[in-house]
């Protein structure tokens, strides 16, 4: 990153009034950094589209200060609703409720619904603050690959298309918000995250249900996504070593993200350590993801967490990231095809 590119900065006054110009700002968020624009603006909100490459029919989120401003927004608020975000807001929550008829078609894809969030990164918070409206942020990076957890991220892979990034360091949380909609009364989640579907139960009193079946047109709903361009092949610990050494064996470049690195790894097999607390293993997947690629890795062989807590987050980012968003196929079993494939 040059440090002499001006357009990387902390200064939240020129941030605004980039964005009241129509500009794109790279924002730092508690979970990953987006890529902002004014919601209302569909000339700076086309920019998005354009800049990520993103199909123009997948929803953007659009990141609020206050909860009061949802009535800006949002047509109905379900009580359900009301309790979320006044217990977990600004935090990695996001609401998809019913819009109000002014809410740009370029925002919602064209659906009935818009999806709403109160970031919590002091940065985030001041920019909104001091902005007064509705950002248009998904993550700031090319659509389907892996979200950026750093501003240096964000540098590397759309530094020619921001017109200001704000630095505010490495994310908190790591991994996209829980996106949750509030369809026939009850409470699903559309995308796993840090607020987990015990923590909704537990203020609502509703158990809510999974995104399975639900049909929604979103990028993070897709079956491949977060993707580095690394092959990304999930196994059970137990057989972490064996699919090392049989792609190896195909002469593949093949690394391993684990918690702990296993006796017997050969050396010069890199080892990716993801940590073993679940907190940390999402601060720190992403830029493992990433790490993949710039080790020039064919292969990354990964074992993910186990399917509790933060642990269902994880395990949805890294199927998705190997191609296997459906859920269906977990463990690679069979012997892998050939690394030219
Ligand atoms: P991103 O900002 O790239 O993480 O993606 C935004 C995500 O928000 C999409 O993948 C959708 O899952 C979700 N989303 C946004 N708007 C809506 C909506 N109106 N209905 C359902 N999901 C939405
Ligand atoms: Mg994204």
């Amino acid at each position: 990153m040059s440090h002499i590119d001006s357009r990387l900065t902390t200064d939240v006054d020129r941030a605004v009034k980039v964005l009241r110009d129509g500009g794109l700002v790279g924002l730092p968020t508690e979970t990953v950094y987006g890529l902002a624009a004014d919601a209302r603006q569909a000339g700076a909100v086309a920019r998005i589209f354009a800049c990520k490459q993103r199909p123009p029919d997948h929803p953007l989120i659009v990141h609020i200060h206050r909860p009061a401003q949802i009535a800006q927004w949002a047509r109905e608020v379900p009580a359900a609703a009301w309790l979320l975000a006044e217990t977990f807001w600004p935090g990695p929550l996001t609401l998809v409720l019913p819009r109000l008829p002014d809410v740009p078609d370029g925002v919602t894809g064209g659906l009935d619904t818009v999806a709403l969030r109160v970031p919590a990164h002091p940065l985030a918070r001041e920019l909104l603050a001091r902005f007064g409206g509705g950002l248009a942020a998904p993550s700031a990076n090319r659509h389907g690959r892996v979200s950026p957890t750093t501003a240096q991220h964000v540098w590397s892979e759309l530094g020619d298309a921001v017109d200001l990034l704000l630095d505010g360091g490495p994310c908190r949380v790591g991994i996209e918000s829980t996106i949750v909609d509030f369809a026939d009364g009850g409470i699903r989640v559309l995308r796993p995250g840090a607020i987990t579907a015990d923590d909704l139960q537990r203020v609502t009193g509703i158990v809510p249900s999974t995104r399975a079946g639900s049909g929604v047109r979103a990028p993070g709903a897709m079956t491949s996504h977060y993707a580095p361009s690394a092959k990304v092949v999930l196994v059970a610990a137990a057989d972490a070593l064996a699919e090392v050494a049989t792609w190896r064996e195909r002469g593949a470049r093949a690394g391993l993200l684990c918690a702990c690195r296993p006796d017997g790894l050969p050396t010069g097999v890199p080892w990716l350590s993801l940590g073993v607390a679940t907190a940390r293993q999402a601060q720190q997947l992403y830029a493992r993801l990433r790490q993949a690629d710039e080790l020039g890795l064919d292969i990354l062989v990964a074992v993910p967490p186990t399917d509790t807590g933060l642990g269902v987050a994880l395990r949805d980012r890294l199927l998705r990231a190997a191609g296997r968003g459906d859920g269906r196929v977990f463990v690679q079993g069979t012997p892998p095809p050939d690394p030219q494939d």
